[in-house]
């Protein structure tokens, strides 16, 4: 681990102020991911600014939407009555994700800014071209169980980790954002790319910037939603795929509204947008189900190790589904 300077901020323009101009600075939250990061020398930050003295506060907003600190720590997300109640697809998905533990520490905007744990990526005697551009991709021909189907390119074949983000990718989610530039917002299925030609380059922030809040609509669909996350055990395990869906069904048994997203298969969050369109209107049967996965699933393309999870992810959409509409009944 290399030598850097620790400072604490006691709000956003501090921490902004303690970064300023200095690239090899990181703002450091609950330290879950960036620590392990540093061990391995993947990161080499010159300074450290903790940004846990922020606001993490969870409050209901006036609109009936929900509005989190970026330091609100994943427990304390998951725990919020409010959250459990509107949006349970959203207290779920961070239930599935790593240990108490570090549900403890790990907080919600580093939640969203962890990084993949592709293993080459952190093993710094391979090639890959997200740790060291233009060096190759020993994912492509190596162990590729947990990387992406939808999205990827020759460059990278990564996935992002992270479960809370599946379920803000179906729930609309906003980022609020300050930096050297000022405050501004971004929906966060913007927030994050996929990987192109250049895997290194892995969000839309900017220099210096900071994500402060999440805010997250009033969706009175998502009092009936929920989170399934398929996993090789059944803890502190990384998806191989997960969904995160809300379904609305009317009298006559027809999608009044879905909100589909999927976790394990690409670069980014991965907003079903084509399942959704072949829901929508549709009669809420097992056979609409499959045919939306289908379309979903339609430019997949898999590796040696990961093909199987093009019809895991179809099987995961159907499942999912046919018991929101149970639910329903
Ligand atoms: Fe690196 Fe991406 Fe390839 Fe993994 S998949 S080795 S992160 S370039």
């Amino acid at each position: 681990m290399n030598l850097f300077t620790y400072e604490r901020a006691s709000d956003a323009s501090g921490a902004i102020d303690l970064a300023r101009g200095n690239a090899a600075a990181r703002y450091l939250g609950g330290g879950t991911n960036l620590v392990d990061l540093m061990r391995e020398t993947v990161e080499r930050p010159d300074m450290l600014v903790d940004v846990t003295g922020l606001p993490g506060g969870i409050e209901p907003r006036a609109d009936g939407g929900l509005l989190i600190g970026a330091a609100a720590t994943n427990t304390a997300l998951a725990a919020d009555p409010h959250v459990r109640t509107h949006y349970p697809l959203l207290a779920r998905s961070i239930l599935a994700g790593a240990s108490a533990q570090i549900r403890n520490m790990a907080t919600v905007g580093g939640n969203i800014l962890q990084r993949t744990r592709c293993r080459y990526f952190y093993d710094t005697a391979a090639a890959c071209n997200k740790r060291q551009p233009g060096s190759g991709c020993d994912a492509r021909d190596g162990f590729n169980r947990y990387h992406a189907i939808l999205g990827a390119s020759p460059s990278c074949v990564a996935t992002h980790p992270s479960d809370m983000c599946v379920a803000l990718a179906a729930l609309d989610a906003m980022v609020q954002l300050d930096g050297p530039g000022g405050a501004r917002r971004l929906p966060l299925l913007d927030l994050h790319r996929l990987p192109g030609d250049r895997p290194d380059v892995e969000t839309e922030l900017k220099p210096g910037e900071l994500i402060t809040a999440v805010e997250i609509p009033p969706l009175p669909i998502a009092r009936r939603s929920t989170y399934r996350k398929v996993r090789d055990r059944a803890s502190y395990a990384f998806a191989l795929v997960s969904v995160a869906a809300a379904l609305d069904v009317d009298d006559g048994g027809m999608v009044r509204e879905v909100r589909l997203a999927l976790g394990g298969v690409a670069h980014k969050p991965w907003r079903a947008s084509a399942a959704e369109a072949a829901l929508k209107g549709r009669p809420a049967t097992a056979e609409s189900f499959r045919a939306a996965a289908e379309a979903e699933l339609a430019a997949a393309a898999g590796l040696r190790d990961n093909a199987f999870k093009i019809e895991l992810a179809k099987r995961t959409i159907v499942a999912v589904l046919t018991d929101l509409k149970g639910e329903d009944a």
